[in-house]
């Protein structure tokens, strides 16, 4: 099933429970507008090649366009649409004034010299300039796209509008990005997980975790929870993973993984064990923090842990989640699980706009505060209306973009 299909899914079935009538879940579902652009560039053999990139922007209701831009071969104008929306609900499950948007370019950046996907960046920025910036649409960084690139952006978009900083937000920190920026999605995921286990009555030293994947998610949720006294049972990355019951030590993984460019091949503190085994590994709470789609219909029912956390964009099918559902297995949603990078973007876009610096400790306070918040009112209404978690956060994200639609007037 494709990521459009599941969170349409997801989103009849809030819009179901709010009531929504037909014509304003069709103002809802589509798009304010799609761009598709041509970037033609010279490479460094002095050929010209020809890429198109994408920017859909969603939904502005609530504010500002905001959402990431992707540099990845199997990227659409479907991907990206669906990527989009989902940017909707997520700005709006954690009630930050951002509406949602997706971007993307159809190339493999590993494909490509650092000056050739400067130049894709440089004129990308060429051909969209006059539809984002900080009052309009503000990309960041996702998938094949980094700091640099952002920074790159911001230049470009300079260029015709003058200095604003606030056109695009995960910069690198020497460039007008913010400290706390990089680490907020995997320390959002762990601030959730705590809050979580508290609301179920469960004590939080010596949980047993165990996290696919070990990149930027992976290795900040892992060092967030192993400081809360979480034991981390298991760990992995695209080359297999690794387990021990009596809790892996995450600073020797860190120490490993950054010696080999950040893969976890040859570590020698536990035992090997498949991805598949990882995901059905004994332990407290699994955190998929890889890919999407990862838990199926296939191998739901030989998943042992009581809770998962969606550290990843959509790691649970909808057919894996009626079954987790039926099991009684709690999965916490992505779209509040995951939403600390886009409430840190909102950090850096507010200093920007102010000229001022917070320091890392307001934004891990700030950070908690609203992540914190956004669990609660999602947990209640799930108990309140006897609702799954995912859509309870439907429910709130929706919800609050169609009050928006209708405060702001649709004519
Ligand atoms: P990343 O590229 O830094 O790390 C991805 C990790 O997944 C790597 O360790 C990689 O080896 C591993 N991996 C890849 N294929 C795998 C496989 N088949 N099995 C097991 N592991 C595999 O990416 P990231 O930034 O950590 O993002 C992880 C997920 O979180 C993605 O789904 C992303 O869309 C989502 N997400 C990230 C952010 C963010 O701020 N980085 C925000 C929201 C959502």
């Amino acid at each position: 099933m494709r990521a459009r299909d599941t969170s349409r899914i997801y989103f009849d079935r809030a819009a179901d429970e709010l009531d929504l009538s037909d014509s304003m879940r069709q103002l809802l579902l589509t798009a304010k507008r799609e761009v598709q652009v041509q970037i033609p560039i010279e490479r460094d053999s002095g050929e010209v090649a020809t890429f198109i990139g994408y920017r859909v922007q969603h939904n502005d209701a609530r504010g500002p366009l905001k959402g990431g831009l992707r540099y990845h071969p199997h990227v659409d104008l479907d991907e990206v649409r669906s990527l989009a929306a989902l940017m909707t609900w997520k700005t709006a499950v954690v009630n930050i004034p951002y509406g949602g948007a997706k971007g993307g370019v159809a190339l493999d950046p590993a494909q490509f010299s650092t000056r050739e996907l400067e130049r894709v960046t440089r004129r990308f920025v060429d051909a969209i300039h006059d539809l984002f910036g900080p009052d309009v649409d503000i990309p960041a960084p996702d998938m094949g796209t980094t700091a640099d690139m952002m920074a790159w952006i911001m230049n470009q978009y300079g260029k015709y509008h003058g200095f604003s900083p606030a056109c695009v937000t995960g910069k690198p920190v020497d460039y007008h990005g913010i400290p706390g920026r990089e680490e907020a999605t995997g320390r959002g995921v762990g601030s959730l997980t705590l809050k979580l286990l508290s609301r179920l009555g469960r004590k939080i030293p010596g949980t047993r975790i165990a996290i696919q994947g070990f990149g930027n998610v992976g290795t900040h949720t892992a060092k967030f929870l192993t400081d809360a006294e979480c034991r981390i049972v298991a760990v992995s990355d695209a080359g297999g993973g690794f387990h021990r019951e009596a809790g892996l030590d995450v600073l020797d993984l860190l120490r490993h993984a950054r010696a080999r460019g950040g893969r976890l091949t040859g570590f020698t503190g536990g035992d090997t064990l498949s991805n598949a085994e990882l995901l059905a590994v004994d332990c407290d709470v699994l955190i998929p923090a890889a890919l999407g789609g990862v838990l199926t219909q296939e191998n739901a029912a030989s998943v042992k842990a009581p809770l998962i956390v969606e550290a990843a964009n959509a790691p649970v099918t909808p057919e894996a989640d009626a079954i987790f559902d039926t099991k009684g297995v709690i999965v916490a949603p992505d779209i509040l699980v995951n939403a600390g990078g886009v409430t840190a973007s909102w950090f850096e876009w507010v200093q920007n706009r102010q000229h001022y610096q917070w320091g890392l400790n307001r934004v891990r306070q700030e950070l908690d505060r609203i992540l914190g918040e956004a669990f609660e009112q999602v947990w209640q209404l799930a108990q309140s209306r006897n609702v799954s978690l995912r859509t309870a956060a439907y429910m709130v994200g929706v919800g609050r973009v169609a009050r928006a639609t209708v405060l702001g007037g649709t004519t």
